[in-house]
């Protein structure tokens, strides 16, 4: 199996494995507990936080562990509002992913202002767009994505925290798909709340990260035992967390190598599919990217169709986003970005990790080249368009 749909999920690294397993087996403690049995559980935690706040470039305390990137997105917003309950107006971009769209979107349906920035063509919001609609001591909150999980389209974070700052309201990135693949650097940035999610970096599901700045309040929504500095109440996930650390150090290490390697296989793969599959664009390539992300659209091929004939090669991608998958409904993301619902549903997302090869790519290109083939003369019989 070649496995190209790593901005859904990435395969578990070694590192990560050996760090969960005591914790799954004969260490089994609650990490609060005051025994010493306990204690090895709770160094466990603290190597973790400091290793997963060097990944962000960020302080051990300002790492919250979550159950991943959706509740940590949750969390921010929900702070945003409690610290600030006379601000009624939220500001989002069209191309979120649902974890932020939909709390905010809920947020409007109970009386908050909802301000959902357009992208262009290139999935990038625009900063005057952005400073037109901030409104001092009205906006709660500034929610802007990092990179995109279907296109990898990274938009200008540092300069709409700037702005934010400016207008003193609070921000919010959602850097799941950026973590590990790009460097982030938080704690020069005027970032206050940002969501990770230790599935995305290969690390285990079901365990990520809120990072609170130091700078700004936190209210938590999770209430309970205090755990987390009475952030994020609930026993702590000791193999997730100790697994979600090794993954961050293991990227952390590769970053730099991996970001260069990754750019140049989906260089191979997007110059192979250009040049032997007639009518395929890719989205979002005037864009700065994430360098393991390509999304693109081929004229005419139902994307579904195309997978289906993917699957049966071995090759696992996507239509869209993992959640979107089995979906009727086009991608808002794309649809975002100005295509038709057609052109939505010709789209495929290809994204890379450190686990795939240059033979990966070249066997992608062909069996798409073969599929794409196989799926243009089943329509030439049919006549179906
Ligand atoms: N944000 C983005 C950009 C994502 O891609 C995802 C996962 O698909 C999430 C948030 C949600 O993360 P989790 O699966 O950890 O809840």
């Amino acid at each position: 199996m070649i496995y190209l749909d790593n901005n859904a999920t990435t395969p578990l690294c070694s590192e990560a494995l050996e760090a969960m397993m005591p914790f799954l087996t004969e260490c089994w403690a609650n990490s609060s507990s005051g025994y010493r049995f306990a204690r090895r559980a709770r160094a466990a935690v603290d190597e973790a936080r400091a290793r997963v706040a060097a990944l962000l470039d960020a302080e051990p305390a300002e790492v919250v562990f979550t159950s991943g990137g959706t509740e940590a997105s949750n969390a921010a917003i929900q702070s945003a509002i409690s610290l600030h309950p006379d601000r009624r107006h939220l500001i989002t971009a069209a191309t979120e992913h649902e974890a932020t769209l939909r709390p905010l979107e809920a947020l409007a349906a109970r009386g908050y202002e909802l301000t959902v920035l357009p992208v262009d063509s290139r999935g990038l919001i625009s900063l005057e767009d952005l400073a037109a609609a901030l409104r001092p001591a009205q906006t709660a909150l500034v929610s802007l994505m990092w990179a995109n999980n279907e296109t990898g389209v990274v938009q200008p974070v540092a300069q709409a925290a700037a702005l934010a700052q400016e207008a003193g309201v609070l921000f919010h990135c959602d850097a799941v798909q950026a973590a590990g693949k790009t460097p982030l650097r938080l704690s020069a940035l005027p970032v206050h709340y940002a969501s990770f999610s230790a599935h995305k970096f290969h690390g285990p599901k079901g365990v990520g990260a809120l990072y609170v700045s130091g700078s700004v309040r936190f209210a938590p929504s999770a209430l309970g035992g205090g755990q987390e500095g009475g952030r994020r109440s609930g026993t702590l996930n000791v193999p997730g967390i100790a697994g979600m650390g090794a993954a961050a150090a293991a990227a952390l290490s590769h970053l730099e190598a991996e970001a260069g390697r990754l750019a140049l296989l989906r260089d191979q793969f997007e110059s192979g599919v250009l040049e032997r599959i007639a009518g395929a664009h890719v989205h979002g390539a005037q864009a700065p990217r994430l360098p393991n992300t390509c999304s693109l659209r081929i004229d005419g091929v139902d994307a579904q169709g195309a997978l289906l004939l993917l699957d049966n090669a071995g090759i696992c991608v996507s239509t869209g986003s993992a959640c979107a998958t089995g979906s009727i409904r086009p991608s808002h993301v794309l649809t975002a970005m100005g295509l038709n619902s057609r052109q939505a549903r010709e789209t495929l997302r290809f994204s890379f990790s450190r686990y795939n090869t240059a033979d990966d790519v070249a066997r992608a290109v062909t069996e798409l080249e073969k599929a794409v083939a196989k799926l243009r003369l089943t329509l030439a019989a049919t006549g179906v368009t």
